[in-house]
C-alpha cells in the first residue's frame, strides 16, 4: 500500500461504523459512523437548541441552516454552475421515473432510453405514460449482464436520452459518457447508486436524480439535480408538486419536506467535504473494486456475473460454480458479520456494494474470507 492509501483507508476507518459489522448492503446501506452519531445527537437535542430535529418547524432558522448547507455542499461538491439547481424532494428515485417525462417529455415527442436493467425498464415504462418513447439499446437478451454501445442518437428527434449510470442489481456502470455527452442531445441520469462516487462534468446534464439511500443519506428523499433551460417547455399542465420549477421557486421548501432524511444527507455531505470531496472518495472507491475484482478473477471457484470493461466499481456481482458452494458461503459471511452479500433473486449468487461509506478494511476482510472460503473447497 502506498502512503496515500494508508492515509486514506485509515480516515475512512476512523469515521466509518466499527460495530463488528462489514454492511455491503446495496440500500438502504452503510453511512459513516460519525454521521449515524450526529444524526442521533440531532433527534436528542438539535444544535443545542434544547429540541429535536424531528420537532421542529420546517420553515425555522434551525432547519433553513440544515437545508441550505445541503444545497451549498451539493453544489460545491459536484462543481454545479449557475444554471443548475439543486432539489430535495419526496417519492424516491421511483418518482422520477415518472415525474421526468411529466416535464421534459411533450405527448407527441419521442424521448430515448437505454434499457440496461431493472431500473432503466422500470423508467422506460413510466415515461411511455408522457410521450413516446425509442428503446435505443438493450442488454436485456443476455440478462443485463453488459452495457450496450451500439446505439444511435438524434438531436434532431429525440428530446432527451435516459442512462442509469450505475444498475444496482446487475453491478454495470458506464465508464464512458462521452457518447452520451457528445450526441446533443440532452442527458438524464438515474445516478441513484453512484452519485457522489466518481469525478463527472455534472453541468454536461440536463437532469440528474438519485435516491439518496445509497449514497447521500437517509431513505426518504432524493436529490435532482437540474438544468432550469430545460424546464417549461413541455404543454401539458403539472400539479405543483410534480412541477421542478415550482419547487426550485420554493427552495425545496413547498410543503414539509422529508426534514430528518435531509439533516442526514447534509451531515453525510459534509463529512464527503472534509473527506477530500468527490475525488479522494473516487480514488478509495477505485482501490476497493480493483480488489473485490482482482480477488474475484484469481479464485477459480468465483465468476463474475459482467463484462469486465462494464464492472461497477460500486456493486460487484459475481456467482460461485455451484449453487451448494453459494449456501456454504453466504452461511460463512453470515457467521462472520458480512451484511448484504445475497445478490438480487434475477441475478443469484453474490453482489458486494462498496458505497463511498464503505471502508477498504471492509472489503479487505470480505476478499480474505473468500480466498479462506476457496481454499478449503479447492
Ligand atoms: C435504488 C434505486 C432506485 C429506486 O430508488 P427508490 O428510492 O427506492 O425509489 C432507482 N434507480 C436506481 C439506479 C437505484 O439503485
Amino acid at each position: 500500500m502506498t502512503t496515500d492509501t494508508k492515509e486514506l483507508s485509515n480516515r475512512s476507518a476512523a469515521v466509518t461504523a466499527t460495530s463488528g459489522k462489514h454492511n455491503f448492503n446495496s440500500g438502504p446501506s452503510i453511512l459513516p459512523k460519525e454521521v449515524f452519531e450526529e444524526a442521533a445527537q440531532g433527534v436528542l437535542n438539535f444544535n443545542g437548541s434544547g429540541l429535536s430535529i424531528l420537532e421542529i418547524g420546517h420553515r425555522t432558522k434551525l432547519f433553513g441552516a440544515v437545508i441550505e448547507e445541503a444545497i451549498a455542499t451539493l453544489k460545491e461538491l459536484m462543481q454545479l454552475d449557475s444554471e443548475h439547481e439543486v432539489l430535495f424532494l419526496h417519492g424516491g428515485a421511483s418518482t422520477q421515473f415518472f415525474q421526468v417525462p411529466m416535464n421534459l417529455l411533450d405527448g407527441n415527442a419521442v424521448a430515448a432510453y437505454t434499457d440496461t436493467g431493472i431500473w432503466g425498464s422500470k423508467a422506460i415504462k413510466e415515461a411511455k405514460l408522457f410521450g413516446s418513447v425509442d428503446v435505443v439499446c438493450s442488454s436485456k437478451a443476455e440478462n443485463y449482464t453488459y452495457l450496450p454501445k451500439n446505439f444511435v442518437l438524434d438531436k434532431a428527434k429525440h428530446a432527451y436520452v435516459h442512462i442509469t449510470s450505475n444498475e444496482t442489481v446487475y453491478g454495470t456502470q458506464w465508464h464512458d459518457l462521452s457518447p452520451f455527452y457528445n450526441s446533443g442531445v440532452p442527458v438524464v441520469a438515474d445516478m441513484s447508486s453512484d452519485i457522489l462516487s466518481r469525478q463527472l462534468d455534472f453541468n454536461r446534464f440536463d437532469l440528474i436524480y438519485a435516491g439518496a439511500q445509497k449514497n447521500i443519506g437517509a431513505a426518504g428523499v432524493n436529490v435532482v439535480v437540474v438544468n432550469k433551460r430545460c424546464l417549461g417547455k413541455v404543454t401539458r399542465a403539472l400539479p405543483s408538486m410534480m412541477d421542478y420549477r415550482a419547487h426550485i421557486e420554493a427552495s425545496s421548501l413547498l410543503n414539509t419536506p422529508p426534514v430528518f432524511a435531509i439533516y442526514v444527507c447534509m451531515l453525510t455531505l459534509r463529512w464527503l467535504k472534509n473527506f477530500g470531496g468527490i475525488a479522494a472518495a473516487e480514488k478509495l472507491n477505485n482501490q476497493k473494486a480493483e480488489l473485490m475484482y482482482q480477488t474475484v478473477d484469481a479464485l477459480p471457484i468465483f465468476k463474475g456475473t459482467v463484462a469486465k470493461e462494464d464492472r461497477s466499481t460500486m456493486n460487484a456481482c459475481f456467482v460461485a460454480t455451484n449453487e451448494e458452494l453459494e449456501k456454504e458461503f453466504l452461511a460463512l459471511c453470515e457467521k462472520e458479520g458480512m451484511v448484504g452479500v445475497k445478490g438480487y433473486r434475477t441475478v443469484g449468487g453474490f453482489r458486494v456494494s462498496m458505497y463511498n461509506a464503505l471502508p477498504l478494511e471492509s472489503v479487505k476482510a470480505m476478499t480474505d474470507l473468500m480466498k479462506h472460503f476457496a481454499q478449503t473447497k479447492g
